[in-house]
């Protein structure tokens, strides 16, 4: 049986995409159902490295990762949607609107995409990419971990809240070049205290932009023994 919350009757969570309130029985997974069908999901052939959509289905990889592929830590990842106005706005209200119950949905999402294909590929746990913790002291809340709770709870994979660190409050990479973010990232992470040893982990965070973010906690977490990263976001820019 479905289980009912009363909170969902009284105050219906929102849609992310078009932020209206959906009534239970009105849910697609959290969505309306237009506008379930409106979201820019990945469906066709992506890149084998950091799974964008591919602008010419001719190749293995997009032209970011012909460029770059091979400095990239991470092993491999996936991405739900093609980032674009929508996204972008439904991100902000996710980190800065005060619209974290987005998670919910969004990480359910991404386990019904990805979670049999990740766990055929010897996922053995889900690590969320860490706020500084005066960051979340201004936030409330770190909306990679929020994201990761629900693909755990929605895939059955473990979540280790502190299997990694951030020690580094770092700035906003938005406006950075490549180097600039790489530099600001160096000893950003550290491997947290905890008795599990991971080989194969997913990173989740909401978006993929250069792969900087990501990269830098998969050297963290090779370095502490893990051989396999793979990292999932809500999205990732076209090809
Ligand atoms: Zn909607
Ligand atoms: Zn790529």
């Amino acid at each position: 049986m479905k289980k009912i919350n009363i909170l969902d009757y009284l105050y219906p969570p929102r849609c992310p995409v078009c932020d209206k309130p959906v009534l239970q029985k009105e849910s697609h997974d959290g969505f309306c159902a237009t506008c379930l069908g409106k979201l820019p999901i990945i469906r066709g052939k992506r890149c084998c490295k950091c799974g964008r959509a591919l602008s010419d289905l001719e190749k293995e990889y997009c032209s970011d990762c012909l460029k770059y592929g091979l400095a990239h830590i991470y092993d491999k990842g996936l991405a739900l949607c093609t980032y674009d106005d929508a996204l972008r706005d439904m991100i902000y209200r996710l980190k800065y609107g005060n619209r974290s119950e987005y998670a919910n949905a969004l990480g359910k999402l991404l386990a019904d995409s990805f979670a049999t294909a990740l766990k055929r590929a010897g996922a053995e746990g889900v690590v969320a990419v860490p706020l500084h913790e005066k960051r979340i002291r201004k936030r409330g809340y770190n909306q990679a971990e929020l994201l990761a709770k629900s693909f755990c709870m929605h895939s059955g994979i473990p979540f280790y809240k502190h299997y990694v660190e951030r020690v580094k409050d770092t700035k906003p990479l938005k406006s950075m070049s490549r180097p600039e973010r790489q530099n600001n990232l160096k000893k950003a992470f550290k491997i947290g205290k905890n008795d599990v040893k991971l080989k194969v982990s997913i990173v989740i965070d909401d978006i993929y932009t250069t792969g900087s973010t990501i990269d830098a906690l998969a050297e963290v977490l090779k370095e502490a023994g893990v051989h396999k990263v793979y990292f999932l976001t809500v999205a990732i820019g076209d090809d």
